[in-house]
């Protein structure tokens, strides 16, 4: 053993796995060299070498676990003093063993990502999926910082109303006019999704018709779109205390006028269905304070139900488009996602928050749906905006929200673009949980990315300038 455990060494993040070979799309993506000072330049004699030397440190720690932990500091005397040939033979070896040794997911192929790193793509990007409870430039700029650092253009900010849900308030239509407000100053950067407050159901006896003509007017006003939360369905009832249906055929003519206005619908229908699931040693959402709290309820729908109500209201609509949040709530099934996107060429879907769920599945397989359906799914992150003015005002809370959503744009676009093994985007209490990306092809990701969301929100031409 060259070097024995040493206390001052960074723990290891995996037992196992190869070293990836450099990035399918290499060129056109890059991991930021931010903390990578010693990275001789691509493409040069001594990148080669830099790479080669790089897998035969990580093939030392590859076989680890039957053999103590091993690590060799980057700046290592031993390794400087290892004759330049003997090493080019073992990273060759390697370098072809990992090659001919068959395996997928989590083992051979793919490589830890490293977390020192961001993540910075270079493919033009909009967000389809974004919160922000505090319509104020510094909030925004801030996140365009973010944005930056990992290569994201543009956001698109939903508002929702957050009644019924355990979230404090500040996301409501009121906040329309500012965020559009702010829209005017960053068109190019900025979408920006309305709301309906449900909550008017039960009080105000002409709610149904009013939202149609409140719709019109805040199209006028320059909302591109309207984001529908699940509280339609698991919250809100009506005048008679009855649950408010999905498909409930007093709203049809709002559904309609959207299609009329061009307004795509961005609806969050339901949850996971492992949300309903009691909370035992069984359910992916293992001491998740909400298993079973608000789903697994007598008062809240079953997840069957909402699904099918949603559906219905795909397939009564067909003149206007749909955007489902978080794959549709049909993470739990792909084969029935496809079945419904086949169905309804009016729905879309998009990918937020929902990562971690792909799990069960064969990479292959979720590279395979994604290729498949690519006109059909969008990028979105659902991350939040710096809630206040405290956030930012305070270096150390800054600090800290700024290198969160870094660290979840660059989980997310290191997912679509390589075949490392790469976190949980954003967190959600997986942060045990590894995937392998899945490596799309560069015609996947721009559509991905933002061309279909250009297409749906109708954005023009002023928006291209990337690539
Ligand atoms: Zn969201």
């Amino acid at each position: 053993m060259r070097a024995g455990n040493s206390k001052n060494a960074p723990p290891r993040r995996f037992a196992l796995g190869f070293p990836a070979a450099p990035s399918r799309v290499a060129g056109r993506n890059s991991i930021a060299s931010f903390q990578l000072n010693a990275t001789p330049k691509r493409n040069s004699i001594n990148w080669f070498l830099y790479t080669m030397s790089k897998i035969r440190r990580q093939s030392c720690r590859g076989v680890a676990g039957r053999r103590p932990q091993v690590h060799l500091p980057e700046a290592s005397g031993l390794r400087r003093a290892t004759p330049l040939p003997r090493r080019i033979i073992c990273a060759l070896g390697i370098a072809l063993l990992a090659g001919i040794i068959p395996g997928h997911g989590l083992v051979a192929g793919a490589a830890p990502a490293d977390k020192g790193k961001v993540y910075q793509s270079r493919y033009r990007i909009i967000d389809v999926h974004s919160h922000g409870a505090w319509p104020a430039l510094p909030a925004l700029q801030a996140h365009f910082e973010v944005m930056d650092a990992t290569g994201v253009d543009a956001l698109t900010l939903l508002l929702f109303d957050p009644a019924g849900f355990p979230f404090t308030g500040g996301w409501s239509e009121s906040n329309l006019r500012a965020w559009l407000q702010l829209r005017r100053q960053f068109p190019e950067r900025l979408n920006v999704f309305g709301t309906v407050d449900f909550g008017r159901a039960a009080k105000e006896p002409a709610f149904f018709q009013d939202i149609v003509t409140e719709l019109a007017a805040a199209a006028k006003m320059g909302m591109q779109g309207i984001k529908i939360w699940k509280n339609l369905g698991m919250h809100h009832r009506d005048s008679s205390g009855t649950l408010l249906k999905i498909d409930d055929s007093r709203l049809d003519p709002f559904w309609t006028k959207c299609g009329e206005l061009g307004l795509p619908v961005l609806i969050h229908t339901a949850d996971p269905r492992e949300y309903w699931y009691p909370n035992t040693y069984n359910t992916f959402q293992y001491k998740i304070g909400n298993t079973g709290k608000y789903y697994n309820h007598p008062d809240v729908p079953a997840w069957e139900d909402l699904i099918q109500q949603r559906n219905h209201l795909l397939q009564k609509h067909p003149q206007t488009t749909f955007i489902g949040a978080h794959f549709g709530s049909l993470t739990s099934d792909l084969d029935a996602l496809g079945d419904l996107l086949d169905r309804c060429s009016n729905f879309f879907v998009e990918c937020g928050a929902r990562l971690r769920f792909l799990y069960r599945y064969h990479p292959q397989a979720v590279r395979d749906f994604l290729i498949k359906y690519q006109d059909r799914i969008l990028f979105g992150s659902d991350l939040f905006l710096a809630g206040d003015e405290k956030t930012l005002a305070n270096e150390g809370s800054r600090k800290l929200w700024r290198e969160r959503q870094t660290r979840s744009y660059s989980d997310y676009l290191e997912y679509f673009e390589t075949d490392h093994l790469v976190t949980v985007p954003g967190g959600y209490q997986a942060q045990w949980l590894r995937l392998k990306g899945i490596s799309l092809p560069a015609a996947v990701l721009e559509k991905f990315y933002h061309q279909n969301a250009e297409r749906l929100f109708k954005l023009d031409a002023a928006w291209h300038g990337k690539n």
